[in-house]
């Protein structure tokens, strides 16, 4: 049975230095169910004098809880990994309600999300160091990690859980202190993780949450602060360059989660029932709207038909609904403004030549729902080609040669991820080292996961969240010599 969403329980005010308060003159916006038009819940909508008070409670947190011990932060970090499990369906819930997930995919978020904060917590004991001497061996050379100082974390809609858990979970490890703004459309989300931090015992000033429908105003006032020192953001390639170019302002260090316009790769080698539900997964992961989605399918030519009917196939074959009522695989997308694209980008595909195998078109009813499509025969000068289709609409083009088809998959301003499906090592290592991308699937359609640094190269991105290395992005090297 699905869990029902209880709006008196919904955290809907503004989150800053420990209390929860509501937007300076008392504006709100509403936050709408995707599949149903209803509006679920008001939420405070942040202004510029908001934004400031939220720095500054980061700025003066910032010495206190840059000097608290890894195994404190460690801790809180587990608190909440666990709080977040217990939690599950009720932030499953909410999150399927404001983003039209279905159930499943939601509480597999939450777990993915919920693990971020696990691994964190494991990495916040093995911060490193180093130490050597000098090449005159006249001078100690101690080399100490620091917080970088208080971040800007920015969000999208998309995964709104786990896009959260994957820079906060760093950020506490790391000692930084935050002021999160999460998207528009999802904030309720957001808003029960930060309860739950509250309850985590995360000290407050520590994370301060801004809700708004002026995005521009409030992360710019954070901008422009002097008192952040980094941003951390997800969402599209253009609002990235946006806050590039005011984190050059006061240099601030900068981790770019953007676009993606991900190949996925069919070698006439390879196993065409594997490479099918590999594609359905990086396909229709999300309903199509994730960064990492197999937006360009390139099959060889002697396996496209086979491929392409059998794909279509699995598509038509999955059951459309409200994410919330059992046995739905595919809920809504987010917006009118996505049903609107991925419509256009189907249409100019079609009149350019593709052929439709199934979908095409968007059902009858509320909700901004589109049916699960299959385009094949898809000529390289159709938009979404170039265009990230955030929907689920597989665009199939055949390829002779796989030089030609590491061509095609690189001529993209972007390099987030790609996917090939072939039974051969070599070809699978070829394609590895030759895809210019930041992460690369073998026979699988997911690569998503706590343990991998995920991020792009080009315009995908700067920097890596998760893995090892995640936990680098929110500190600082500091160098100090010692003589004798
Ligand atoms: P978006 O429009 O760029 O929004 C992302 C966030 O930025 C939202 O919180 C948004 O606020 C805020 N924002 C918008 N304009 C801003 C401005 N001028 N200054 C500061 N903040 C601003 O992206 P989206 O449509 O929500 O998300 C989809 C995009 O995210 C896709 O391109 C997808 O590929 C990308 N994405 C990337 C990854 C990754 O890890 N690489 C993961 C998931 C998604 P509002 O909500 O109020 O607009
Ligand atoms: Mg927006």
């Amino acid at each position: 049975m699905s869990p029902t969403l209880d709006p008196t329980t919904l955290r809907t005010e503004l989150y800053i230095d420990g209390a929860w308060r509501s937007a300076t003159g008392g504006a709100i916006f509403p936050v709408e169910n995707p599949a149903t038009h209803e509006v679920l819940a008001h939420v405070a909508d942040g202004g510029p004098e908001d934004a400031i008070l939220a720095i500054e409670a980061a700025g003066r947190a910032q010495a206190e809880w840059g000097r608290s011990t890894p195994r404190q932060r460690a801790e809180i970090l587990r608190r909440a990994y666990y709080l977040v499990l217990a939690n599950t369906d009720r932030l499953a819930s909410i999150m399927t309600a404001e983003m039209g997930k279905p159930l499943a995919e939601a509480r597999g978020e939450v777990a993915y999300g919920a693990e971020m904060l696990l691994w964190f917590s494991e990495e916040a004991v093995r911060i490193g160091g180093d130490q050597t001497t000098s090449v005159d061996g006249s001078t100690r050379i101690m080399i100490t990690q620091e917080p970088v100082g208080p971040c800007v974390l920015v969000t999208p809609w998309n995964f709104p859980l786990a896009m959260g858990t994957r820079k906060i979970g760093p950020a506490v490890a790391a000692g930084c202190t935050m002021v999160f703004k999460p998207a528009e459309l999802t904030p309720l989300t957001s808003l029960a993780l930060v309860e739950i931090f509250k309850e985590a015992g995360l000290p407050d000033g520590v994370l301060n949450v801004v809700t708004t429908s002026s995005p521009s105003t409030v992360v710019g006032r954070w901008m422009s602060s002097g008192i952040a020192r980094k941003i951390s953001f997800t969402g599209s390639t253009q609002v990235g360059k946006i806050l590039l170019r005011q984190a050059a302002d006061n240099v601030m260090r900068s981790s770019m989660e953007l676009g993606g316009n991900a190949p996925f790769i069919v070698l006439a080698d390879a196993d065409v029932e594997r490479a099918v539900d590999g594609a359905m997964k990086a396909k229709m992961r999300n309903m199509g709207e994730a960064c990492t989605a197999a937006n360009r399918f390139f099959v060889h030519r002697t396996l496209v038909d086979q491929f392409a009917e059998k794909l279509a196939k699995s598509m038509s074959e999955l059951t459309v609904g409200n994410g919330a009522e059992a046995g739905t695989e595919v809920g809504p997308l987010i917006e009118q403004k996505g049903l609107d694209k991925v419509e256009s980008l189907v249409a100019d595909a079609v009149a350019r030549g593709a052929r439709v195998l199934t979908g095409g078109s968007r059902p009858e009813g509320p909700g901004y729902f589109y049916k699960p499509t299959v385009l094949t025969d898809v000529p390289l000068d159709a938009e979404l080609m170039s265009t990230e289709i955030f929907g689920p609409v597989a665009a199939i083009t055949a390829f002779d040669s796989e030089d030609e088809v590491i061509r095609l998959a690189n001529d993209t301003d972007w390099g987030l991820v790609g996917y090939v499906f072939t039974e051969s090592l070599d070809k699978a290592l070829r394609f590895s080292k030759d895809l210019e991308v930041g992460m690369v699937g073998v026979n699988t359609g997911i690569v998503s996961n706590p343990a991998a640094p995920f991020g792009g190269i080009k315009q995908s991105g700067l920097g890596r969240e998760g893995g090892k290395i995640g936990i680098e992005e929110y500190l600082e090297y500091k160098y100090t010599a010692v003589a004798g």
